[in-house]
C-alpha cells in the first residue's frame, strides 16, 4: 500500500520508505538475482512471482509500486499484454491512471526504439545486466522518478478529494489569476459551474460592488508580497447577489512559481472549535455565521447587481446608459410616468394630481364623518321572480356591451345594483358557490346598495352597477375564462360590487388635506380603497341576514377574502400605471411571444398572473366609461365632471386647497378633460386589455368617443355636447 500522506513526502529528496517490489521473471537466473540483491540493498520489500497468472494474483493483492516484467523470452510469455493488464488493475485500484512504475528488461540494444513498450504501458526500459549494482541504480532512479511522482499524484489526488468534499468553498487560480480550480462547495455557494470558471481570469468573473473600492488593491499588494490575506469579502454570485464571506487568500510559492489559493467560506469552522474554549466565542461565532449566510435581498437589488455585473465587461458607452438606468432603478416610483416640468396641459397635470397623489399636506377642518347606512328597505323581500316586468325590461339584454344602465336606472328608482346584482349573480351561479340562499344575496345586495351615496352625481351605485356589468361582461371573455377559476370570478363580481362603497364624492386628496377621519384613519394611504374593502366585509359580516360567505369553509373564505381585498385596492389610481405594467411586462409581452407555438396555459393560469388579470380585470371596468357607446360615455363624463366641480366648489368654500383647479364648473372645458384623461389612462390600458381579451367593439367605441371630443374641442366647446343648431 502506499506510504502516508506526510508533507514531507511531496517534498523532494525525502524516500518513499519501504517501496513494495514486484518481479515476474519466468525462471530463476542472474537477472532475476540481481535485482532480488537490489531490493535487499535498498531496503524494498520484494515478491516474485513465475507466471502472469501469478502476477495479477500477487499484484491485485499486495498493490505494487513498482513492477518489473522479463521480456527477454517471449515463449514464456507475453510481457506487453501482462503490462497492460497489471495497469488495469492499477487503474480500478487507484481510480484513474497515474504515473506507476513499470519497467521491462530486455536484451536489445540501447539504439532500438521504446515506443512499442510504452504503448504498452512501461514506463523505463532496463536493458539486461545482472550486475547488482546496476540493477540497484535502476531501482533507485525508478523510484526517484516514477515512484515518487506516483506518490505525488496519489498525494494530489487525495487532497482533490479533500477540496471536493471540503465545505469551504475554495478557488485556486495561477499566478496570471487564471482561475484553476473550485471545489463543489464553492459551486453550489456561488452559483457556478467548474466549467464556467476555469481558464477564467478572476477579473472576467462579476465583482460585488458592496466591497470597499480599495479592498481588490489592498488584497492585491498583500498577495504579491507573498502574505496571506484574510477578511471579509463580498462575493458576487452568479444571480447576481451579493454573499458576506470570511476569505483567505494563501499565495502557493513553490514548484511552478507563484499560486494564489483562494478560499471562501461563510466561515472557517476549524478555527471557531479551536478558539472557543469558553463556548461563548463559539456561540457568537456560529450566530455570526447564520448572519454571513443570509442573503435577504429584494428583487430589485438583484436586478441592480445583475446590471452592475454586466456594466464592468460593457463598452462606455452601455456602461453609462447603464448607469442611467440604474438611477432609475435606485428610486422607489418605478412605475408613475414622471410629468415633465412643464407640462403643458393643465389638465392632465390636474388629473394627475388629483388621482394619483395622495395630497400630503393636509389642513384641519371639514372632518368626514364615517356613518354606515342601515337599508330601511331590508325588510322588503326581493327576489328574481319580484323583479317588476318593466325592471327586468331594462335588463334584457344586461350580457351585451351597449347595454343602457341609465335606462336602468330611471326604471328601479336608482337601485340598480340591487336588481343588476341579483340577475349578473344568477347568471354566474354565485349563490350556489357560496352555499347561501337567495335572500341573503339579496339582503347583501340592498345593504351594499344603501351604503352608496345617491347624493353623488359620479360615485353612486349606478357607478358600481356599471362597474359591475363590465365585469361580468370581461369575464365571458375567451382568455379571461381560460385564466380564471370559479372562485376568482366570484370575486371580481364582489369586488366590482363593493369597490367605491360609502364613495364620499371626494377624491383621496380632497380627504388627505382635508384631514378627514378615514385619511387618518388610513394615514393618507389609498384611503378611500381601504375604507371601501373594510366596509364591504363590516356590512357583510355584522348581520347573518346578509352574511353571504357565512356557509363558505374557512379557507375558501380566506382565499375569496384575499382576492376581493386586492381587487378593490387594485382601483386605486396611484398605482394605475404599476398595475399595468405589470400585465404587459407578465402576460401580454409573454403571451405575444408565445403565440406561434400556443402553449399559452402557463402563463395564463399561474397564480401570480390570475392576480394580474384580475387587477387588470376590474380596473378596466371601473373606468370603462370612454368605451361605452357615445351616449352612455358622455353622460358619465358629465357625472364625473360634476362631482370634481363640486369638490372644486367645497375647497374654495373651505379654504382648502384646490386639488384640480382645471375642474372648475366656470371654466372648465370638459372636451379637453376627457382627452387628457383617454391619452393619459385609458389607450394604453385598453390596448393591453384588448390585446390580451379581444375587445374590438369596446376599441371602436373608444376611438369614436375620442373623435367626438376633439370634435368638440376643435370648435373651442366646453360642454358635453354641441349647442342646438
Ligand atoms: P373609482 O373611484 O374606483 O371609480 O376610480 C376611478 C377613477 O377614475 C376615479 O377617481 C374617477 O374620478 C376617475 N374617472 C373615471 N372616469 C373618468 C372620466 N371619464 N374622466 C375623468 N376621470 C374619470
Ligand atoms: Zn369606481
Amino acid at each position: 500500500a502506499p506510504s502516508p500522506l506526510a508533507p514531507g513526502l511531496l517534498a523532494p529528496g525525502l524516500l518513499a520508505p519501504g517501496l513494495l517490489v514486484l518481479l515476474v521473471f519466468a525462471k530463476e537466473d542472474s537477472q532475476n538475482n540481481g535485482f532480488c540483491w537490489a531490493c535487499e540493498k535498498a531496503n524494498f520489500r520484494c515478491n516474485v512471482a513465475r507466471t502472469p497468472e501469478a502476477a495479477l494474483e500477487c499484484f491485485k493483492e499486495k498493490h505494487h509500486d513498482l513492477v518489473i516484467i522479463d521480456h527477454r523470452h517471449s515463449r514464456y510469455f507475453d510481457a506487453e499484454s501482462l503490462c497492460r493488464e497489471v495497469l488495469l488493475i492499477h487503474f480500478y485500484l487507484n481510480g484513474f491512471v497515474d504515473l506507476f512504475g513499470v519497467c521491462c528488461c530486455r536484451p536489445d540494444r540501447e539504439e532500438a526504439s521504446v515506443m512499442p513498450l510504452i504503448k504498452s504501458g512501461f514506463n523505463r526500459r532496463y536493458v539486461e545486466n545482472a550486475n547488482m549494482m546496476a540493477c540497484y541504480n535502476e531501482l533507485l532512479q525508478l523510484e526517484r522518478g516514477e515512484v515518487l511522482a506516483q506518490f505525488k499524484l496519489r498525494a494530489c489526488n487525495a487532497i482533490f478529494t479533500a477540496l471536493e468534499q471540503s465545505q469551504e468553498a475554495i478557488e485556486i487560480t495561477n499566478e496570471d489569476q487564471v482561475i484553476q480550480y473550485v471545489n463543489p462547495a464553492y459551486e453550489s455557494i456561488m452559483g457556478y459551474q467548474q466549467g464556467e470558471l476555469i481558464g477564467k481570469e478572476i477579473t472576467e468573473v462579476p465583482k460585488s460592488e458592496k466591497n470597499k473600492p480599495d479592498l481588490l488593491e489592498t488584497i492585491n499588494s498583500c498577495i504579491r508580497k507573498g502574505k496571506e490575506w484574510q477578511g471579509i469579502y463580498y462575493a458576487k454570485k452568479k444571480n447576481g447577489d451579493s454573499v458576506q464571506q470570511n476569505v483567505k487568500i494563501t499565495p502557493v510559492i513553490g514548484q511552478g512559481g507563484k499560486h494564489k489559493d483562494r478560499r471562501k467560506g461563510s466561515l472557517d469552522v476549524r478555527s471557531t472549535t479551536s478558539r472557543g474554549s469558553d463556548g461563548s466565542s463559539q456561540r457568537r461565532h456560529s450566530s455570526m455565521a447564520r448572519i454571513h449566510s443570509m442573503t435577504i435581498e429584494a428583487p430589485i437589488t438583484k436586478v441592480i447587481n445583475i446590471i452592475n455585473a454586466a456594466q464592468e465587461s460593457s463598452p462606455m458607452p452601455v456602461a453609462e446608459a447603464l448607469d442611467r438606468v440604474l438611477e432609475i432603478l435606485r428610486t422607489t416610483e418605478l412605475y408613475s410616468p414622471q410629468l415633465g416640468t412643464k407640462e403643458e396641459d393643465p389638465h392632465t397635470n390636474d388629473l394627475v394630481g388629483g388621482l394619483m397623489t395622495d395630497g400630503l399636506r393636509r389642513l384641519s377642518g371639514n372632518e368626514y364623518i364615517f356613518a354606515p347606512h342601515l337599508p330601511s328597505h331590508l325588510a322588503m323581500p326581493l327576489s328574481l321572480n319580484d323583479i317588476p316586468p318593466h325592471v327586468a325590461q331594462t335588463m334584457e339584454n344586461e350580457d351585451s356591451w351597449d347595454f343602457d344602465i341609465f335606462n336602468l336606472e330611471t326604471a328601479c328608482l336608482k337601485r340598480p345594483l340591487t336588481y343588476l346584482g341579483l340577475k349578473i349573480f344568477s347568471r354566474f351561479g354565485v349563490c350556489e358557490f357560496l352555499s347561501c340562499p337567495e335572500a341573503t344575496l339579496r339582503s347583501w345586495l340592498q345593504g351594499i346598495e344603501a351604503n352608496y351615496h345617491s347624493t353623488n352625481s359620479y360615485h353612486n351605485s349606478s357607478h358600481a352597477a356599471d362597474v359591475l356589468h363590465a365585469t361580468a361582461y370581461f369575464l365571458c371573455k375567451e382568455r379571461v375564462k381560460q385564466s380564471l377559476e370559479q372562485i376568482d370570478e366570484v370575486a371580481a363580481l364582489i369586488a366590482a360590487t363593493v369597490h367605491d362603497v360609502d364613495h364620499p364624492g371626494r377624491t383621496n386628496s380632497f380627504l388627505c388635506n382635508a384631514g378627514s377621519e378615514l385619511a387618518i384613519l388610513y394615514n393618507d394611504t389609498a384611503v378611500l380603497e381601504s375604507h371601501h374593502a373594510a366596509l364591504a366585509f363590516q356590512i357583510t359580516t355584522r348581520d347573518d341576514k346578509c352574511n353571504i360567505f357565512r356557509n363558505m369553509e374557512r379557507n375558501e373564505y380566506r382565499t375569496l377574502r384575499q382576492a376581493i381585498i386586492d381587487m378593490v385596492l387594485a382601483t386605486e389610481m396611484t398605482k394605475h400605471f404599476e398595475h399595468v405594467n405589470k400585465f404587459v411586462n407578465s402576460i401580454n409581452k409573454p403571451l405575444a411571444a408565445l403565440e406561434e407555438n400556443g402553449s399559452v396555459k402557463g402563463i395564463l393560469t399561474s397564480p401570480d398572473n390570475r392576480i394580474l388579470v384580475k387587477r387588470m380585470l376590474i380596473k378596466c371596468a371601473d373606468i370603462s366609461n370612454p368605451c361605452r357607446p357615445l351616449e352612455l360615455c358622455i353622460e358619465w363624463a358629465g357625472r364625473i365632471s360634476e362631482e370634481y366641480f363640486a369638490q372644486t366648489d367645497e375647497e374654495k368654500r373651505q379654504s382648502l386647497p384646490v386639488v384640480m383647479p382645471v375642474f372648475d364648473r366656470n371654466t372648465c372645458s370638459i372636451p379637453k378633460s376627457q382627452i387628457s384623461f383617454i391619452d393619459y389612462f385609458i389607450t394604453d390600458m385598453f390596448d393591453a386589455w384588448d390585446a390580451f381579451a379581444d375587445l374590438p367593439n369596446l376599441m371602436q367605441h373608444l376611438d369614436n368617443n375620442f373623435k367626438y371630443w376633439k370634435g368638440l374641442d376643435e370648435r373651442k366647446l366646453h360642454s358635453l355636447r354641441p349647442p342646438p343648431e
